[in-house]
């Protein structure tokens, strides 16, 4: 589904992302995970343009999206749900029109079917009965649950998550990683950058770890945590776990 070809990013005189050539496949699981500064957020933020390379390519179903201008980007970003850390709801707007803003403005979708699929959608991540409230009312792990919803309402077919759980108070934290195993298991292309290793072990296909602006080592889970290769990663693994 997305190609990463000789992927660098620079800002001024700071290489970020050095030179990443991966895929993502349909259906897979990929966790990105490494030492903070490694340029993990970075380089989720270049599969979708939110940030513009600076050389290589992003292929997303075939399409260069770094040769794309603005109008066409958006376009296929919306093909690209996005979950952050802070979740980002619209304040003003209850969880039903935050879910319900998006396919309408953008998909032109009626006001009676973007009610049915955000309703729908609501029932999924657990909070139908929160559909008329202020997200300023919700906890942290009901917000997040509620943007991952809002994600979906434009049926991506991809879902990039950078870090959805690290702005949360521990007893949250498995009710929205529970969201996202399910949307595993119903067979979402997810790259999903966590320090949530038991969900990595348990959920990812694969691992890519990522330090110094490179992806140093991609492998399964099983691989990658009994037997990490590089020197980097076993000490980034001893250090957290
Ligand atoms: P963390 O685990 O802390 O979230 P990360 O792996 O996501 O870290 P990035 O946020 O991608 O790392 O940042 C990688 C490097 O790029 C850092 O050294 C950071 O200072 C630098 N950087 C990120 N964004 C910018 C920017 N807009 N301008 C300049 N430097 C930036
Ligand atoms: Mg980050």
């Amino acid at each position: 589904v997305i190609e990463i070809k000789k992927l660098q990013k620079k800002y001024d005189d700071t290489i970020v992302l050095k030179d990443i050539t991966e895929e993502v496949k349909s259906g897979e699981v990929i966790c990105v995970v490494g030492p903070s500064g490694a340029g993990k957020s970075t380089f989720l933020r270049c599969l979708n343009l939110l940030e513009q390379p600076t050389s290589g390519k992003v292929l997303f179903e075939g399409t260069d999206l770094t040769t794309l201008d603005e109008k066409h980007i958006n376009g296929l970003r919306e093909k690209m749900g996005m979950v952050f850390q802070s979740f980002n709801l619209f304040p003003n707007m209850t969880v039903l029109e935050n879910l319900k803003l998006a396919p309408k403005k953008v998909k032109n979708m009626s006001d009676e079917e973007a009610t049915k699929t955000a309703k729908h959608l609501l029932e999924r991540v657990g909070l139908l009965e929160k559909a008329d409230v202020y997200p300023t009312s919700l906890s942290g792990g009901q917000q997040q649950r509620v943007a991952i919803a809002r994600a979906l309402a434009m049926s991506p077919e991809v879902m990039l998550f950078d870090e959805p759980t690290s702005a949360l108070d521990p007893e949250m934290v498995g009710e929205v990683l529970k969201v996202m195993q399910d949307l595993a298991e119903e067979g979402m292309t997810m790259v999903v950058v966590t320090h949530e290793m038991g969900f990595a072990k348990s959920v990812a296909n694969k691992i890519w770890f990522m330090a110094d602006g490179y992806i140093q080592e991609s492998a399964d889970p099983d691989t990658f945590f009994s037997h990490p290769k590089t020197d980097r990663a076993k000490d980034f693994l001893e250090k957290i776990l």
